[in-house]
């Protein structure tokens, strides 16, 4: 696509912006593979309208509530990069993007407050108690909010760590405490193929939800933090880090980009998205 963008963007949001929108040809095919569009249908709620309204933000056209919306509803999965033939980064014009649109329409206080209940509920102790109540009260729940309830979670048991061969699980957030047999029944299969799950104690949520959140700087704190707790256990042996939801897995991949600008974890973060399955 033409571009014009302003002078006032420069240094590296600009050539990410430039090479991205440079390199789309509007032929629409991540539509095919992006969730939110497949659920909706609208062309809006896809990769290929988020990057027009992204385009426009960046390009100083009019940005409304809806634009914002629009980008609110990308789940980050970039399933989209994975069906374009020209190779559109849209993760990365997708962080600059969005940076022009919030200061174009910025969020509403009331949207503030609630990403940071959330942001706070998501990383906290109290989320899997608070599930497990949900699940019990769940019949008694309006329709709308019982189906945004997990089921009932499988057999959580996990085998011993026995073997040689270890790999790090990613303990996560929001999954412990929704839905602890994923975690459950990885160790079970790894076990089988003579693999054990170690788990670093000081490690927690990859990022994702601060990063998704509005909140960058929380979600380099949370990658440095995993990288300083999963180090020692490399050291020791563990082949490999892995983690049981692909968004948090995405996100681990993603900890090159993430903490680019940090000289002090840059290259261990290249290191460790090289392990990560
Ligand atoms: S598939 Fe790639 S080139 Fe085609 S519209 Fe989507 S981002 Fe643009
Ligand atoms: S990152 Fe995922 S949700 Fe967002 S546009 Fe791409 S495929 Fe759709």
């Amino acid at each position: 696509m033409r571009t014009r963008l302003p002078d006032t963007l420069a240094g590296e949001a600009r050539d990410v912006a430039e090479t991205a929108l440079r390199a789309c040809v509007h032929c629409g095919m991540c539509n095919a593979t992006c969730p939110t569009y497949q659920l909706t249908g609208e062309e809006l709620m896809g990769p290929r309208g988020r990057i027009y309204l992204m385009k426009q933000a960046l390009e100083g056209e009019p940005v409304t509530d809806l634009t914002r919306e629009a980008l609110d509803g990308c789940l980050g999965c970039r399933a989209c990069e994975t069906t374009c033939p020209s190779g559109v980064q849209y993760h990365r014009l997708f962080e600059v993007g969005q940076a022009a649109v919030l200061e174009a329409a910025p969020r509403p206080t009331i949207g503030r407050l609630q990403r940071a209940a959330i942001r706070a509920l998501a990383l906290s102790p109290a989320f899997g108690a608070l599930s497990g109540l949900g699940r019990a009260l769940r019949p008694l729940l309006p329709s709308a909010l019982r189906d945004k309830v997990p089921p009932a979670p499988g057999p959580a048991g996990r085998p011993p760590v026995r073997h040689a061969r270890r790999i790090v699980l990613l303990t996560g957030c929001v999954q412990s405490g929704a839905a602890a047999h994923f975690n459950a029944a990885a160790a079970r299969i790894l076990d089988r193929f003579g693999i054990s799950l170690v788990e670093a104690r000081q490690a927690g949520c990859c990022g994702a939800v601060p990063g998704h959140l509005d909140a960058r700087d929380a979600a380099q704190t949370l990658a440095r933090r995993n990288l300083d707790a999963w180090a020692p256990l490399l050291e020791d042996g563990a082949e490999a880090v892995l983690a049981t939801s692909s968004g948090c897995g995405t996100y681990l991949h993603d900890y090159p980009d993430l903490l680019r600008d940090d000289p002090a974890y840059r290259e261990r973060a290249r290191r460790l998205a090289a392990l990560v399955r």
